[in-house]
């Protein structure tokens, strides 16, 4: 159903379109392809298609989000009702967006869970994975394969949680409703309280012979190796949302989805800020005084970097461009050095010489040692 093709691709636009390019190729598609103009069958395919593609390219964040991790990897982290979310169809066709999202979703039936229906389909649980990376691989971005302990179907009985060659059966307390009726009287008030049934607790399906392999519930657990994309950029804390990969649902809802949040490990040399790198550099007086030539850390290699005469403490040298990546955004930040004029604390004579006259033609009132050592 979804979409795989490239939504520029779909909309026949490129890459580097505006937003008014991106809404009249949409508008001109959907005019073609909208179901109460266009009865082919293929007609209401390609609509779902187009407006999938404009309710993306039309958001500035998911377009930048879309750009970054690419078709495959904004699929996995969007459901469809997510990707619909907040989209602008109002300006285009006039009604109201609850048009449009009982068009793609069919109405109230898909849209929660749960609603009236005596047989509640319970989603399967989320569930969070921890992942530590380096700085390097947030720069890069990673492909990390995890382990996971999660709930999956049995595979003995296929999930139905009744002993091979045997099947589930209607209950017989509820007759497969899954609810019972209780009639409470109160003076003239009747109220008819409505339960689960306790026998099937609310299934409307009983086992009678219940697979040993998951002893009736049709799930069991397992570790599941799955490969999680971490794109680059990723900040310290970030959580990923793999859709699906959670734990299966227990009665046939659909599963929950995997977060995978972040940690990224201190880097010895830089510190962090945003898309910015910072870089402690210790520098002598006079490498800060005559200029020099020093070499850097990247997160890459090294680089040299020129230090001025005359450079003061506290100075901030900015290298553009060779910070982080920006996370859903496009270029680098920047490599902030922060020059520190170290003092040595043990100087020998010669040194001692050195700055004892310096500091006289400085014209410089010195604690002088030197007398003691002079001869
Ligand atoms: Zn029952
Ligand atoms: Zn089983």
């Amino acid at each position: 159903m979804a979409s795989k093709r490239d939504y520029y691709e779909v909309l026949g636009v490129k890459k580097e379109s505006s937003p008014e390019e991106i809404k009249d190729a949409y508008r001109k598609l959907a005019m073609q392809y909208h179901p109460d103009r266009n009865k082919a069958p293929e007609a209401e395919e390609k609509f779902k298609e187009i407006s999938e593609a404009y309710a993306v390219l039309s958001d500035p964040s998911k377009r930048n989000q879309y750009d970054n991790l690419g078709q495959d990897s904004f699929r996995q982290q969007y459901s469809q009702e997510d990707i619909f979310r907040g989209a602008d169809f109002e300006s285009i066709f006039g009604g109201g967006l609850g048009d449009i999202f009982d068009f793609f979703f069919g109405g109230g039936g898909g849209r929660g869970f749960g609603g009236g229906y005596s047989q509640r389909v319970v989603r399967g649980n989320d569930l969070l994975y921890e992942v530590e990376i380096t700085l390097e691989e947030a720069a890069k971005g990673v492909e990390k394969e995890i382990e996971v302990p999660r709930t999956e179907h049995c595979d003995v009985c296929a999930g139905t949680g009744a002993s091979p060659g045997t099947s589930p059966e209607t209950c017989s307390k509820c007759g497969g409703r899954g609810q019972v009726q209780k009639i409470h009287q109160s003076g003239y008030a009747r109220f008819v309280q409505i339960t689960p049934c306790p026998t099937c607790r609310g299934t409307g399906t009983v086992i009678p012979s219940p697979c040993s392999a998951c002893r009736g519930s049709g799930v069991v657990k397992k570790k599941r190796k799955i490969t999680i994309k971490i794109p680059p950029g990723v900040d310290d804390g970030a959580q990923l949302r793999l859709r699906g990969e959670g734990d299966v649902s227990p009665n046939g809802g659909p599963p929950g989805d995997l977060y995978t949040q972040v940690h990224v490990i201190p880097n010895p040399n830089f510190r962090r800020e945003g898309s910015d790198l910072i870089y402690e550099l210790n520098i002598g007086f006079a490498q800060a005084a005559l200029g020099a030539e020093v070499s850097v850390p990247l997160l890459d290699g090294t680089a040299m970097l020129t230090i001025n005469p005359g450079t003061q403490p506290s100075a901030i040298l900015r290298m553009k461009g060779r910070g982080m990546p920006r996370y859903g955004g496009f270029g680098r930040g920047d490599l902030l050095v922060h020059v520190n004029i170290s003092i040595p604390d043990r100087l020998n004579q010669r040194q001692k010489e050195l700055l004892e006259e310096l500091a006289k033609e400085f014209n410089q009132n010195v604690k002088s040692s030197g007398k003691f050592f002079r001869f």
